[in-house]
C-alpha cells in the first residue's frame, strides 16, 4: 500500500503509459529482478470490457459530424497555435492508460527508410531501417500479409479493409488516383510502397487495439509491475544531477516515488514541459518563471515536428451510406510532390461521412520544413504549455500543400469520382488557381494531423539542437531519459503511434543491454 510523501525505491519509474510508456513497462517488467512503476494521470480500465464504448470501439461521430477520431473524454483537450492566420486548434491527446493509442484514428504505418537514413546521419546510428525493421515486426501481428517485411506474433493487431468492404467514396478516391496514373499499392508498410491502396488499422473488430490492449493487459498479475493511475506526476526529483524519482499527486495528495532510473513517456507536449518544471531547458526561459535551472539544455520544447492538415469537405451528389460499423475511412494517397527530393512526402485520406453527406479529404505534408516549439505558461504543473505548430513558415512547404491540395481537387473532379463535384466548401477557382489566395486560405484553415513530435530531439551531446541521445538518455544528467514521440530528430513519413511503439520497443532491448 502506497502512504503519503514517501515510498519504495524502483528500479524504473515510468512517467506516461501512452504508445510508449505502456510498452516500456511491458518489455523491462519481463525480468522479474526488476521492479517497475508505471504512472499514468487519466484513469485506468484493465480489460477490454471494462473500456467505455468510446475508447473501446473505433468511428464514432462527434455531434458536429466529424469523424470519430477523438474522444472528448479522457483527452487533456490542449489547444495550439497552427499560423497567425488560423484560428486557434484542438490538439486532443490521450489522458488514459494507453495514452493516445487509446483515442487515436489507429491508421497503423511505419516509417520509410530515408526516414532513418537521415536520424542515422544526424548521430543516431543505432537507428538503420535495419535494426528498426526488426522492431516494426516485433509489435505486430498483420492479419493479411506474410512475408519479410511483416510480423506475425506482435501485440499490435493490425488490419486492411478488402475492396469489397469499402465504401463507394474509397472506389471513387482509388479509381480517380488510378486513373490519374499513381501506383497501385498493395502494401503501404512494404518499405519501396507509394500510391494509393488500402490504409492498415490496428482495429481487428473494430476494436482500437491500444498499448494497453495490447501490451499490458495480460501481464498486470506480474508481481514486480506497478500501475498507478489518476496519478499526475508534477516534477523530476534530482540529487546534484542524478535522478532519483518524481513528486506526483493523487486525487490531491502529493507523494515521492524513489527510483533508480526515471523514464519520461508522457509524450511530445507533456514531457518537454515536466523537463522544463524540473530545472531543465534553456535557462533564460526558466528564469521567466521562477525555476532554478538544473541543466541549462536550449533545445527543450524546440523542434516541434508534426504534419500539417488541410481539411476539404464536398457535399455528396448521391445519398452517402455506411453500413452499421463501417468505417468511413480506409484508403490513402501518398506519392512525391514535384521537384522534392523527400519521397513520399504527400499524404491523402479520404473519408465518407454520412450523418452530414459530405466527403471529406484529409491533406497532409509529411515532410514539413517549419518547426515550431513548447513553452511554458506558466510553472503550474496543471497549466497546459504553449504550444506554437508555426505551420508553413517555409515556402517549400506552402508550395507543396498548395500542390497537394490542387491535386485532391483534381482526384475530386476526375470522371471516376461520381460522388462529389465542383469545389471544395469554401474554395472556388479564383482561390484554388492563386497561388497567394490559396496560401491564405491553408493557412486560415490548417489543423494538425495530431503527429506531434521532436521536441527533445535525440542527437549527440555535440548536437546542441538535442536533447536526448540515441538511447533517450538526456543529456548533461544521469539515471534520466525521455521515450517517446519527442525524441523523433523529424517526424517521420507515417502517422507516428507505430513508430513511437517501435522506439519504445529498441530502446527497452537498449536498457536490458546495458546502454
Ligand atoms: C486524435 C488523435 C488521432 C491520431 N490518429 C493517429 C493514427 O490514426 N495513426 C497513428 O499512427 N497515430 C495517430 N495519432 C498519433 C499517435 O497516437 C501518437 O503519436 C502516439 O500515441 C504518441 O505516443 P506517446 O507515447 O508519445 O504519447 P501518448 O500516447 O500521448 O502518451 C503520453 C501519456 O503520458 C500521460 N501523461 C502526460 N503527462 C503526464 C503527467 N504529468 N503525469 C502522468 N502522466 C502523464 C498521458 O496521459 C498519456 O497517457 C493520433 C493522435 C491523436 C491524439
Amino acid at each position: 500500500m502506497i502512504g503519503g510523501n514517501s515510498t519504495m525505491n524502483y528500479d524504473h519509474l515510468i512517467i506516461g503509459a501512452g504508445s510508449a510508456g505502456a510498452v516500456l513497462a511491458a518489455r523491462l517488467s519481463e525480468d522479474p529482478q526488476k521492479s517497475i512503476l508505471l504512472i499514468e494521470a487519466g484513469p485506468d480500465f484493465t480489460s477490454i470490457d471494462a473500456l467505455p464504448p468510446e475508447i473501446k470501439y473505433a468511428w464514432f461521430y462527434d455531434s458536429s459530424g466529424n469523424l470519430g477520431v477523438k474522444t472528448d473524454s479522457y483527452n487533456w483537450g490542449f489547444m495550439g497555435k497552427a499560423t497567425d492566420e488560423a484560428p486557434n486548434i484542438e490538439v486532443p491527446r490521450g489522458k488514459i492508460i494507453g495514452g493516445s493509442s487509446s483515442t487515436n484514428a489507429q491508421g497503423f504505418i511505419r516509417g520509410i527508410p530515408e526516414d532513418f537514413d537521415e536520424w542515422v546521419s544526424l548521430g543516431n546510428d543505432t537507428w538503420t531501417y535495419k535494426n528498426v525493421l526488426k522492431y516494426y515486426k516485433k509489435l505486430e501481428t498483420d492479419l493479411d500479409i506474410k512475408d519479410e517485411f511483416h510480423g506475425s506474433t506482435g501485440p499490435i493487431i493490425a488490419r486492411r479493409f478488402k475492396k469489397s468492404e469499402w465504401t463507394n467514396i474509397s472506389q471513387d478516391f482509388y479509381n480517380s488516383c488510378i486513373s490519374l496514373g499513381f501506383t497501385d499499392s498493395i502494401d503501404i508498410n512494404n518499405p519501396e510502397s507509394t500510391g494509393v491502396g488500402a490504409l492498415p488499422f490496428n482495429n481487428p473488430d473494430r476494436i482500437r487495439w491500444s498499448t494497453s490492449i495490447g501490451y499490458l493487459n495480460d501481464i498486470r498479475d506480474r508481481k514486480n509491475l506497478t500501475i498507478l493511475s489518476n496519478c499526475h506526476a508534477k516534477k523530476i526529483l534530482f540529487k546534484d544531477s542524478v535522478a532519483i524519482g518524481a513528486e506526483c499527486e493523487i486525487e490531491g495528495t502529493d507523494y515521492i516515488f524513489e527510483s533508480k532510473n526515471v523514464i519520461l513517456s508522457a509524450g511530445a507536449i507533456c514531457s518537454p514541459q515536466l523537463l522544463m518544471l524540473s530545472g531543465i531547458g534553456p535557462s533564460d526561459h526558466l528564469a521567466n518563471f521562477g525555476i532554478e535551472t538544473l541543466y541549462n539544455s536550449p533545445s527543450v520544447g524546440k523542434n516541434l515536428r508534426d504534419h500539417p492538415r488541410i481539411p476539404l469537405v464536398w457535399n455528396s451528389i448521391n445519398q452517402i451510406e455506411l453500413q452499421k460499423n463501417q468505417s468511413p475511412m480506409q484508403v490513402v494517397l501518398r506519392y512525391t510532390s514535384k521537384n522534392s527530393s523527400f519521397r513520399n512526402d504527400i499524404y491523402i485520406i479520404v473519408g465518407a461521412v454520412s450523418t452530414d453527406q459530405t466527403v471529406r479529404m484529409g491533406v497532409g505534408l509529411y515532410k514539413a520544413i517549419s518547426a515550431g516549439s513548447i513553452n511554458l505558461n506558466t510553472d503550474d504543473p496543471y497549466s497546459q504549455p504553449v504550444i506554437n505548430y508555426n505551420y508553413f513558415s517555409d515556402d517549400f512547404d506552402l508550395k507543396r500543400t498548395r500542390e497537394a491540395v490542387r491535386v485532391s481537387c483534381e482526384i475530386a473532379s476526375d470522371t471516376e469520382f461520381i460522388n462529389v463535384d465542383g469545389y471544395p466548401v469554401g474554395m472556388s477557382a479564383d482561390i484554388l488557381f492563386d497561388d497567394h489566395a490559396l496560401d491564405l486560405w491553408m493557412k486560415t484553415n490548417v489543423d494538425t494531423f495530431h503527429h506531434i513530435s521532436g521536441t527533445c530531439k535525440m542527437g549527440s551531446f555535440d548536437d546542441t539542437s538535442s536533447v536526448v541521445d540515441q538511447f533517450g538518455k538526456v543529456h548533461g544528467l544521469s539515471n534520466i531519459r525521455v521515450v517517446d514521440a519527442s525524441i523523433m530528430p523529424d517526424c517521420i513519413r507515417a502517422n507516428t503511434n507505430a513508430t513511437v511503439i517501435m522506439m519504445a520497443e529498441k530502446i527497452a532491448d537498449d536498457i536490458k543491454n546495458g546502454y
